[in-house]
């Protein structure tokens, strides 16, 4: 079983590269991110709240991101067997201590952190390109801005955190979508 926090500032390509680590170690996928657009989607209520805080590029509370994380893990634990992804989660102190009991809860535990480091300068222009060809509604150079902030702010103290329990993997992200992956697969086939 591997479970792998894939880890980064929005832009910082998480989700391209969750795509490929699925179909190499056959990981089951939680994005938070695609688990709200969705409720947002299908007109919930959860979609509902949750629009209000990804519009002004707030993070969702952490009480209820971390329900709809159990829920997720409950109802898929078939597919997580090989392990799981978790893309855009934790992006909080709170969310990584939940996500610990949690795991602890069910017998297992986050093995590596991959951390894809990018400047910000790019991760600007990565976002708007994205909302130019997705129509991501976050994806606009005001929310863009907001987003990175709270980054910097709320998420990026999860780095030290990680470092700290030794499981903290530092990827340069800047480069092809192939070549990140090939420093991925190496760090994580020698974790
Ligand atoms: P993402 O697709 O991961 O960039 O997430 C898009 C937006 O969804 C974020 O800007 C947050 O508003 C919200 N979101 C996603 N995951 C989380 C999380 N773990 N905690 C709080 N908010 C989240």
């Amino acid at each position: 079983m591997l479970n792998i926090v894939i880890f980064g500032a929005p832009g910082s390509g998480k989700g391209t590269q969750s795509d490929k680590l699925i179909e190499h170690y056959n990981l089951f996928h939680i994005s938070t991110g695609d688990v709200l657009r969705d409720n947002i989607r299908r007109g919930t209520e959860l979609g509902q709240i949750a629009k209000g805080f990804i519009d002004q590029g707030q993070l969702v509370p952490d009480a209820l991101i971390i329900d709809i994380l159990a829920q997720v893990l409950d109802e898929n634990k078939e597919k997580a067997q090989e392990g799981v992804i978790f893309d855009g989660f934790p992006r909080t102190i709170p969310q990584a201590e939940a996500l610990e009991q949690l795991l602890a809860e069910r017998g297992t535990q986050i093995d590596a952190v991959v951390g894809l480091e990018v400047p910000e300068e790019e991760l600007i222009k990565r976002i708007l390109l994205r909302g130019q060809m997705s129509g991501r509604a976050d994806d606009n150079e005001e929310t863009a801005r907001k987003r990175l902030e709270v980054y910097h702010n709320q998420t990026s103290p999860l780095k030290a955190y990680y470092e700290e329990q030794g499981k903290y993997r530092a990827i340069n992200g800047l480069g092809t979508i192939d070549g990140i992956f090939e420093l991925i697969k190496e760090t994580l086939d020698n974790n």
